[in-house]
């Protein structure tokens, strides 16, 4: 076992009030293929990028059609946590985590068994729809079952609106609360892991470089460079399904 891992793991040993900031690489393992990697979405299909911006969902009934076609199918309806997702629970029952702040939609720190009220959902969640208009909120399940039913591009039950998921496209405002609670999280650490994510979407990025102006240690596990790597105490290339279990101090004995 690399030095790497060793002083990596030292430094969560030593940490009381860690958040977890993570990102689509977290989810990989478990099916779900990342944005920007080399199997990434954007990666194998450059037009796909337009179902994520919320421009051209308001304006083209086919880029709504196509995306909820896109919601049907989509892997993260049967994935299951995987060994790094576990890792941070693990964290968590050892009373050194305080929050997970995660840019995925795909509930799996839920299902691994985060506490909900530890889990700040950024970017929204996929198993939720919200109304462009009247903001109303309703259960995903139920407009795929009106999609599946023939209805191509559903509008909202309670006043015609657009309807969309639960998620923040490009172009589309984080919700304030949210964002204020992951903030607030962010200044209180003393550790914050940075896991699966290319840190190049903000504002969720930037909450890295918040925590390490307010004087956290950070640490990013992540396959390849991000623009923190530098602000970051320790640096972990290796699969994250690998690396955070093996930075999870009881494991060890410590
Ligand atoms: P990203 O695709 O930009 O970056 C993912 C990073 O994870 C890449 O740098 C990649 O090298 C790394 N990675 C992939 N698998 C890994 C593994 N097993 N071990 C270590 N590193 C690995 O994703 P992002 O930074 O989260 O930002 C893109 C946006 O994509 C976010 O806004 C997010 O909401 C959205 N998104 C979410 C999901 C999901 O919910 N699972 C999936 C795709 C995209």
């Amino acid at each position: 076992e690399s030095a790497r891992v060793e002083y990596a793991r030292e430094l969560v040993a030593g940490a009381s009030r860690i958040v977890a900031m993570t990102g689509a690489g977290i989810s990989t393992d478990s099916g779900i293929p990342d944005f920007r990697g080399p199997n990434g979405v954007w990666t194998r299909d450059p037009a796909a990028e337009k179902l994520s911006n919320i421009h051209d969902y308001t304006a083209s009934r086919e880029v709504r059609e196509r995306s909820w076609q896109a919601r049907l199918d989509h892997p993260g309806w049967s994935a299951r946590p995987n060994a790094a997702h576990a890792a941070l629970v693990e964290l968590e029952r050892a009373d050194k985590l305080n929050a997970v702040v995660t840019q995925n939609i795909d509930r799996l720190h839920h299902k691994a068994g985060s506490s909900p009220e530890r889990v700040i959902e950024l970017h929204g969640t996929m198993f939720e729809t919200a109304c462009l208009g009247c903001g109303d909120r309703g259960d995903m399940r139920e407009a795929l079952a009106r999609v599946r039913a023939g209805e191509t591009d559903p509008p909202c039950t309670e006043c015609g609106g657009i309807l969309k998921s639960a998620t923040i496209s490009f172009g589309q405002a984080l919700d304030v609360d949210v964002l204020d609670r992951a903030r607030s999280a962010v200044l209180s650490c003393d550790l914050l892991l940075a896991a699966g994510s290319s840190l190049t979407v903000h504002p969720a990025a930037g909450l890295v470089g918040t925590a390490a102006h307010a004087g956290a240690t950070v640490i990013v596990c992540n396959a390849s460079e991000t623009p923190y790597d530098d602000v970051a105490a320790s640096v972990l290339r290796g699969p994250l399904g690998e690396v955070l279990p093996a930075l999870v101090p009881d494991r060890h004995g410590e």
